[in-house]
């Protein structure tokens, strides 16, 4: 349950958004304020605050792109941001706003108005959420829509009626699944194209020194967690669920931000500074997808953390080749075609897997978002592949964003068997 604050303020949000859509927009925009002001109160360097920094920062991307909706291009998680970085202007994503609002209590509301307004009950909830956002008023009309083809189908259905209901211009990155220098060439002539539409609609000019110093925050950023990365298989950190949804944002949608980079600098530090401690006797949990950190008995077993340890995910490190600021264009081009989210799903596994045993990892958790066609189809194949390398995996049905889809009391259940199986494992 959320804490008598939240679930009041959320009650509150839920009725205004049916009477006053603008004053429950003003009241999320305080709540995201008030997020974005306590992470630059945040002094220490431990992984927890580090993640309130970042998590302020994102919060802080939220109040941006409904303060000033002009300046805002919805995007999907996998969409490289630096162009609209470069240019000042600032990203509003569905997985992000979701996660949010599920965290304010108030997500009834939205999704249940897009279940009204004929989106099927089985669509992912993240992208169901964000219409409801939009449909209800509460979403003010962005500068423009752009996405990606990559990996998620329900971005072919929400950004096209987005773009149709706020009559905004929508432009998709066609990404082909073959890895190839002819695949990075046809994306990167996309990145061109987008850029001047960018440049058309804002007004604004694109200026190649600012795309170049965002570039070389992108580098230190992926440069910084690579060598976290490196040293994580040999420590343990004081992880949450949250602080994995801050490193995969870091390294999509906030790459080239300063918040990203101070995210991974204070990853890296902590990393070690717990060097001499080594790893502590807790079962260490691979994430495969999305977390759903809004809900309080998950976060009783994976944040306050007495018997396991989060100590990675897929989606964050799932294309970290580092940003050469001299080619922009080909860097974000190349970052979608050879990441591992594109082309078959074994591209995906395999490299879970490596990052999974760098990380030396005791199980895996498959997560089921509700409505994601990407996990669910791969689910039992994922348990396959990584219990054939030596991994038991959980495949753990959830939501990431919609608690009235949720059986908590089974998922309680089988987190904590799977816990205690690895723990006999390890014993
Ligand atoms: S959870 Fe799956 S369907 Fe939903 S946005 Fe992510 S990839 Fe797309």
């Amino acid at each position: 349950m959320p804490s008598p604050f939240i679930k009041r303020l959320g009650q509150v949000i839920q009725r205004q958004t049916v009477t006053s859509p603008d004053r429950a927009r003003a009241l999320l925009m305080a709540a995201y304020s008030w997020v974005n002001l306590a992470g630059k109160f945040q002094m220490r360097g431990d992984v927890r605050a580090a993640t309130e920094r970042v998590n302020g920062g994102i919060a802080g991307t939220i109040v941006d792109s409904f303060r000033r909706p002009q300046n805002a291009v919805m995007v999907n998680i996998f969409m490289p941001c630096e162009l609209i970085h470069a240019m000042g202007l600032v990203p509003m994503f569905p997985e992000g706003l979701s996660a949010y609002i599920a965290n304010t209590a108030c997500e009834e509301v939205f999704v249940e108005a897009s279940e009204a307004n004929d989106i099927a009950e089985t669509f992912c909830s993240y992208h169901k959420l964000m219409m409801g956002v939009a449909e209800t008023g509460v979403m003010p009309r962005p500068l423009m829509i752009a996405n990606t083809t990559l990996i998620c189908d329900a971005n072919q259905l929400s950004f096209p009626r987005l773009a149709n209901y706020y009559d905004v211009p929508h432009y998709v990155i066609d990404v082909p699944s073959e890895q190839s220098e002819d695949s990075v060439r046809y994306v990167a002539d996309q990145f061109y194209e987008l850029a001047a539409m960018l440049e058309d609609l804002s007004g604004r000019r694109l200026d190649p020194e600012s795309l170049r110093e965002v570039m070389v925050r992108s580098r230190k950023t992926i440069e910084t967690y690579q060598r976290a990365l490196a040293l994580r298989g040999k420590v343990s950190l004081d992880t949450t669920m949250t602080s994995e949804l801050c490193a995969m944002i870091s390294t999509h949608i906030m790459l080239g931000r300063p918040e990203a980079l101070r995210f991974m600098e204070d990853l890296l530090k902590a990393s070690e500074a717990a060097l001499p401690r080594g790893k502590e006797d807790k079962v260490r949990l691979f994430w495969i997808h999305t977390l759903p950190n809004w809900q309080d008995s998950m976060r009783a077993i994976l944040d306050a953390a007495p018997q396991c340890e989060l100590v990675g995910t897929d989606i964050a490190s799932e294309s970290i080749a580092l940003p050469d600021p001299d080619h922009p264009f080909e860097t974000m081009a190349r970052r979608l075609v050879y990441g591992s989210m594109n082309g078959p799903a074994k591209h995906r596994l395999e490299l879970a897997l490596e990052q999974a045993k760098d990380a030396n990892a005791d199980g895996v958790v498959v997560f089921c978002h509700w409505g994601c066609k990407q996990t669910l189809g791969i689910s039992q194949m994922a348990k396959h592949f990584f219990e054939q390398a030596g991994l038991p995996t959980l495949v753990l049905d959830g939501d990431g964003c919609d608690s009235r889809n949720v059986a908590d009391g089974q998922m309680v259940t089988r987190m904590n068997a799977f816990i205690e199986q690895l723990k006999a494992v390890r014993a």
